[in-house]
């Protein structure tokens, strides 16, 4: 899915909203799409409320898509959900990635970077999470923590699959921990993400989101760096007051 250049405002709903909530919140942030000029909110709910949300937001502006995907077609693969069940509800892509999942649920650089690989094949978009955590960064394993992440996605890809791939930067060490990274690191992280790529392929390098306690009141300064396309947000993504404060941010900063 393109996002035509324009700043990427995605919510992590996490397990946060039931379905009804999150069909209350989807319901407010519907209008509030379609006034935007230079961004576009996606919103990513629970697996069970993706149908609520999925009736909301058919034909509108509001983009829809899930925490989590696998890249099988269909087997036995208990728990696990596939690109055709997402969309059959006009899903329009999914994290994958995401270091609660490889954290908390053991996903491996190699089995995020699988996962991934194959759903690209499928034509479906895919926000990819990679960051260090604060011992790594501090250990000065920043830039080998990216590569490793990345790369190995980058060596079972094409660089057509690529075209639908967007990338997160999120550390850790930030995330729902209200620390948000300094614009420098940001900046530095971006750029390092940006280089890894263009050791890999020619074409110009995927859009990059900055994930990590962005919230209206730091988020001016990050979205207006040169190598940031929009941002993964969790908690401040749960409220439709702080969303459209974020999307206002975006709407002034303009286009990516
Ligand atoms: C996230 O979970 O991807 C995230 C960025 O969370 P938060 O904005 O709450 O730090």
């Amino acid at each position: 899915m393109a996002h035509k250049g324009k700043n990427v405002l995605c919510g992590n709903w996490k397990m946060k909203l039931s379905a009804a909530a999150a069909k209350a919140l989807a319901l407010e942030l519907v209008p509030l799409s379609r006034e935007l000029r230079h961004s576009q909110i996606w919103v990513a709910p629970s697996f069970t409320a993706i149908p609520d949300v999925a009736a909301v937001v058919r034909g509108s502006a509001l983009r829809l898509g899930a925490q989590n995907v696998y890249g099988a077609l269909e087997g036995a693969f208990t728990g696990e959900v596939s690109v055709g069940m997402l969309k059959e509800f006009g899903c329009e892509f999914a994290i994958v990635g995401h270091s609660e999942r490889r954290i908390i649920f053991g996903e491996t650089n190699e089995l995020a970077a699988e996962r991934a690989a194959a759903v690209l094949k499928q034509g479906f978009t895919v926000i990819f999470c990679i960051g260090e955590t604060a011992k790594e960064r501090k250990e000065n394993l920043t830039g080998e923590v990216l590569e490793a992440q990345l790369w190995a996605l980058l060596t079972k890809i094409s660089e057509a699959d690529g075209s639908h791939l967007i990338v997160a930067y999120e550390p850790v060490w930030a995330i729902g921990s209200g620390v948000v990274a300094k614009v420098q690191e940001i900046a530095e992280a971006h750029m390092t993400i940006a280089a890894i790529w263009k050791k890999r392929f020619s074409s110009a390098c995927p859009p990059i989101l900055y994930g990590g306690s962005v919230t209206a009141d730091n988020f001016a300064e990050i979205i207006r760096l040169d190598l940031v396309a929009g941002a993964l947000i969790g908690g401040a993504s749960l409220t439709f007051e702080s969303m459209q404060k974020l999307a206002r941010i975006s709407e002034e900063a303009g286009s990516c």
